[in-house]
């Protein structure tokens, strides 16, 4: 089945096993209903497969499973198709089967002493902040697509997001996997312990997988305690220095408290003001760059925000400066920043890069890397935020206003080139949160050493000979 409608197709008696597998409401196998599941996010990528299939128990993916390893069928896993690198989408001639983990949306066990929730994969990312925050506890992991990601997609993507300066990202969030390995068998790595040294720690191998080395079925996560407050300002800052620098300073004023510490430059926010729906500049004044900083303390009284930013105003940091006073202001302020991927993509055309670089290299590396690409194409429009706080960037480039699509993404090859050679001299990361998926196949080859190349080809061959999870993508 593909997008166009056309049909692509295994032997009917392997598609009657598979289908019996997961009952009627289980499967889809009209072309028709299987659009959107072969199209990503971005609207990149579309592909083809024999069959959608939406188990709803690990015994039924593990039979799924055993029979395409039987018959050498691809296994293609899906979350909540939100993936920004074409991870989820299959090749455009695959016979693969498309596995999708929806409907495995359990909450297996809330352990509040144990600060622990053991869930299934299929679960929404809000839905898990939602039941962890009624029991007055954090599921710190936020990011943009929480309505629609799925848990199993943020651990095969080792997804980032906003509080990951404070709370780490999705690897430092899992204690423990079960995971249907590419031979059928369930490994049952679920464990709720946070000191276990006993041997390699498996769960690790899966966590940024990108569903290439197994489908993961459940997840036992940490739980935090709920911050009693949250203080939440958005700032216009004077420079690139002067970010780097009031990161250092809220981080040590509070203690290590700040939860967040996003940048948003001009284009980015103008986008999402342009196009989003009820949002409103912020400040009085338009300037070049904010930060958007918030410190997540268990005590409601807490000041230290406020004496942070009195002393950026007064050392000439900071411009200007709002504080959030309610929930609902809180919330206006995080909606600018939820908007931008949205506002960028209903800008038109872009060359995306999600590249990281030391904290204290970011004003450096901006400064050489924009003249590098302007120089190449003068009327290119810079769009640049990110996760400061993390050194992680989305350092992305519009299309100029009079160039059309096609004419714009004949550069890619090019303007990717400038970019990412920059981002290796800085030392950083080609893809610090997205992970490579069929989109940054190539430049993963090209930018990591062999060795490291090496070691995960064995590794995949090793617990994958066939080759039957998720081909094409990351190696
Ligand atoms: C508006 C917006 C904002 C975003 N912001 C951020 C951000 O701040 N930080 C960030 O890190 N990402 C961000 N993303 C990207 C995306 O949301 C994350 O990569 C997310 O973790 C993907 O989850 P998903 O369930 O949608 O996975 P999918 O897109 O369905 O799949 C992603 C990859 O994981 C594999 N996979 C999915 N489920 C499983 C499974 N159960 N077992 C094995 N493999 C599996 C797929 O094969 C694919 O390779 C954003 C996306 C959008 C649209």
């Amino acid at each position: 089945m593909s997008p166009d409608g056309t049909v692509s197709s295994l032997p009917d008696t392997t598609l009657d096993q598979l289908k019996s597998i997961v009952g009627e409401n289980g499967f889809i196998d009209n072309a028709t209903d299987a659009t959107a599941y072969l199209t990503d996010w971005r609207g990149q990528y579309r592909g083809t497969c024999a069959l959608v299939l939406r188990p709803n128990t690990t015994e039924q993916v593990s039979n799924i499973v055993k029979i395409c390893a039987e018959h050498k069928i691809t296994v293609v896993p899906q979350g909540g198709n939100t993936g920004m690198n074409g991870g989820a989408t299959p090749a455009v001639d695959s016979n693969a089967v498309l596995l999708c983990l929806g409907r495995m949306n359990k909450i297996r066990k809330l352990d509040t002493l144990n600060y622990t929730a053991t869930v299934e994969a299929g679960c929404i990312l809000q839905t898990i902040q939602d039941i962890a925050d009624e029991e007055g506890r954090l599921f710190p992991l936020s990011l943009g697509a929480e309505g629609s990601c799925q848990i199993g997609g943020n651990l095969a993507t080792n997804a980032g997001g906003v509080s990951v300066l404070r709370y780490g990202n999705m690897r430092d969030l899992v204690l423990g996997l079960e995971v249907v390995l590419p031979s059928g068998e369930i490994w049952n790595g679920l464990r709720s312990l946070r000191k276990d040294n006993t041997g390699y720690d498996l769960k690790h191998l899966f966590i940024g997988s990108e569903g290439t080395l197994g489908i993961i079925t459940a997840a036992t996560l940490k739980l935090f305690p709920k911050p009693k407050s949250y203080q939440t300002c958005f700032a216009a800052i004077n420079g690139l220095d002067e970010v780097v620098e009031l990161l250092a300073r809220a981080r040590q004023v509070s203690g290590d408290r700040v939860s967040s510490f996003e940048m948003i430059t001009r284009p980015p926010l103008d986008f999402a003001l342009k196009h989003g729906p009820n949002l409103t500049e912020p400040l009085s004044e338009p300037s070049d760059i904010y930060g958007l900083i918030e410190i997540a303390s268990s005590d409601p009284t807490d000041e230290s925000l406020e004496q942070f930013l009195e002393r950026g105003f007064e050392d000439g940091l900071i411009t200007d400066a709002i504080i959030a006073q309610s929930e609902g202001q809180r919330s206006a302020l995080w909606k600018l920043r939820e908007y931008l991927p949205e506002g960028e993509k209903e800008e038109g055309a872009s060359i995306k890069h999600d590249i990281s670089v030391p904290v204290s290299s970011i004003p450096a590396f901006v400064r050489k890397a924009i003249p590098a690409v302007t120089d190449y194409m003068a009327k290119i429009r810079p769009v640049y935020f990110g996760h400061v706080g993390d050194g992680n960037l989305h350092f992305n480039f519009a299309k100029p206003t009079d160039m059309a699509d096609d004419e714009f993404f004949t550069h890619k090859d090019a303007i990717n080139h400038i970019v990412l050679d920059l981002v290796a001299e800085f030392e950083g990361s080609i893809s610090a949160e997205h992970g490579i998926g069929q989109l940054k196949r190539d430049s993963f080859l090209h930018y990591t050493p062999n060795l490291d190349i090496n070691l995960m080809r064995q590794l995949k061959a090793a617990l994958d000979p066939h080759g039957i999870m998720n081909p094409g993508k990351l190696l």
